[in-house]
């Protein structure tokens, strides 16, 4: 098919006095001065009503609601089930490129007609400042939307290799055998795009259950695709209870995969629960996950250290450290960091900022929920508890908004709490290792490798090419995504495929042609002519 040359969305600055600035704070305002959104499901393009709900805060104002939504139940979900199937029936025989434009068509009104909307749903919600929005819910959402398309063109057009005489072979890419359930992050909004949109528009149809802490965001996604096109009942909207909307998916014989952000708890709960129901399926479900991280910065003696301290700094406290890639653990060399890096780093920890993000100037804003402000704030006091030492932050003030200090722990043990747990927030913890020793390099990563059961993302800085060589054959199995001379967060649609391994996933990475295979059912014609 003839798809249009893609590129990535290009990004914004919001600089004061600039028209995105004025257009963006207007979207702001207006959506404080209106109060809660009323958010429903949606089901076969009808709102529905559960009596039942719920409400999304404003993690920046807790004392304030940016939705009241309508959670789904059993029975909804029963419904929603039978009329995505119902749907499917047209939605995968519709032309390939007919689906294709409805996603074309969602990414331009995204990046144009509603990008201020979904930004300032994304800032009020999900407490992300005006630059991690706009990467997030302007730019990468828009480029999933598009580069997908690209990739499943370049999918569909993968044929056999060969005909022998008299014999014509051929590939087609047909969606699963009944539905798909999409369980989204709060986090990204564009994930919230991307994990029902990318199993639709391979033409399968799909149960999305977004996060309660997204719905606002995740909801103008939904009307924005329907606007697009989208036609009713191919992506049923049903906020509410995980556990009741998952179970009654996974109990039904026609679910087919589970693309799944977020814990890897959950997602191994999930797991069992479709195991347990593995004989009562009509096919192997496809499991799909993107899981936690305890991600690492491992800093050569060769580095350029106002580079790895900067970079540091941006991949542990951007967005408050709520991504799965986020750093969390920091390997300097003794020669380093008593010689200026341990000063440099405390000092730009010290000038960050914390603050509303409706005040347009600060690098932090909020964490998402109380839950997430007391474990931030409990982990750093059982780093204290443990002989860590805090040399930046450590506190918080949950009186108005989940205001959490950036907090830097240095610890003498490698395998302390905070090297080990996923935390999810803004706490980075630095080792400082004995680079004295000839093999201090290999045991330096041996202990990079074997510290947690996590391998997402994890960057090197050095500027001696021999120790990148040899960090990337010793950390070959610690991370999905491996940066050299640059941080450990920000993968780029269509650039870097992004996923990992072990705890942190099924490595299917996202932003690929490769996400594609598993929600195709493939199949093999040979026709003697
Ligand atoms: N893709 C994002 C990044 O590279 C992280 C996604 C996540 O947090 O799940 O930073």
């Amino acid at each position: 098919p003839n798809i249009p040359p893609i590129n990535n969305e290009p990004m914004r600055n919001y600089e004061p006095g600039s028209k995105d600035r004025a257009g963006l704070q207007k979207a702001v305002d207006e959506m404080i001065k209106a109060g809660p959104v009323e958010v429903p499901c949606v089901i076969n393009g009808k709102a529905v009503t559960t009596g039942r709900t719920n409400k999304q805060l404003n993690p920046s104002n807790h004392a304030s609601a940016v939705a009241v939504y309508q959670e789904a139940d059993a029975a909804l979900i029963g419904e929603a089930i039978e009329g995505a199937l119902a749907a499917k029936v047209t939605w995968e025989d519709m032309p390939w490129v007919d689906r294709a434009a409805i996603f074309l068509r969602a990414a331009d009104l995204i990046a144009g007609k509603y990008r201020y909307k979904i930004m300032a749903a994304t800032m009020l919600g999900q407490g992300k400042n005006v630059w991690q929005a706009e990467i997030d819910a302007a730019a990468e959402i828009c480029d999933f939307f598009r580069f997908g398309v690209a990739q499943v063109a370049e999918l569909y057009s993968q044929q056999p290799a060969k005909h022998a005489p008299g014999v014509w072979n051929k590939m087609e890419y047909r969606p699963l055998e009944g539905f798909v359930l999409a369980v989204s992050p709060f986090n990204f909004t564009a994930i919230g795009g991307n994990l029902p949109g990318a199993p639709a528009l391979v033409g399968n149809v799909v149960i999305w259950k977004p996060s309660p802490m997204a719905v606002l965001s995740n909801y103008i996604v939904y009307q924005i695709l329907e606007e697009a096109g989208l036609p009713a009942g191919v992506i049923q909207f049903t906020p509410g209870p995980a556990e009741e909307i998952v179970k009654t998916c996974t109990d039904h014989r026609k679910f087919a995969s589970l693309h799944f952000t977020g814990s890897t708890y959950v997602f191994r709960q999930l797991w069992k629960q479709i195991v347990s129901n593995i004989d009562n399926y009509v096919s192997y479900p496809r499991i799909v996950g993107e899981t936690g991280g305890k991600n690492f910065h491992l800093v050569h003696p060769s580095a350029n250290v106002t580079m790895a301290v900067h970079e540091s700094i941006r991949a542990a406290f951007e967005y408050q450290g709520q991504k799965c890639s986020a750093l969390s653990r920091l390997y300097v060399p003794a020669s380093l960091w008593n010689n200026g890096f341990k000063d440099e780093l405390v000092k730009e920890i010290k000038s960050i900022t914390l603050g509303p993000v409706e005040d347009f100037k600060h690098f932090m804003g909020p964490v998402i929920s109380k839950g997430s402000f007391d474990k931030s704030v409990g982990f750093a006091e059982a780093a204290k508890k443990e002989g860590g030492i805090i040399l930046a932050g450590g506190k918080g003030d949950d009186s108005k908004g989940y205001y959490v200090e950036p907090t830097l722990i240095q610890t003498e043990n490698p395998r302390s709490t905070t090297m080990v747990n996923e935390i999810f927030g803004p706490v980075l913890t630095a080792y400082v290792y004995d680079d004295s020793k000839p093999d201090f390099w290999k045991s330096i990563c041996a202990e990079v490798d074997g510290c947690t059961e996590y391998a997402l993302t994890g960057a090197v800085f050095a500027k001696d090419r021999q120790a990148v060589v040899e960090a990337n054959s010793y950390l070959r199995n610690a991370s999905g995504m491996f940066y050299v001379q640059c941080k450990c967060t920000g993968a780029v649609v269509g650039q870097q495929p992004f996923g990992g391994g072990r705890a942190s996933g099924t490595n299917d990475k996202a932003g690929s042609i490769s996400i594609f295979y598993r929600f195709v059912n493939q199949r093999t014609t040979k026709e003697n002519m």
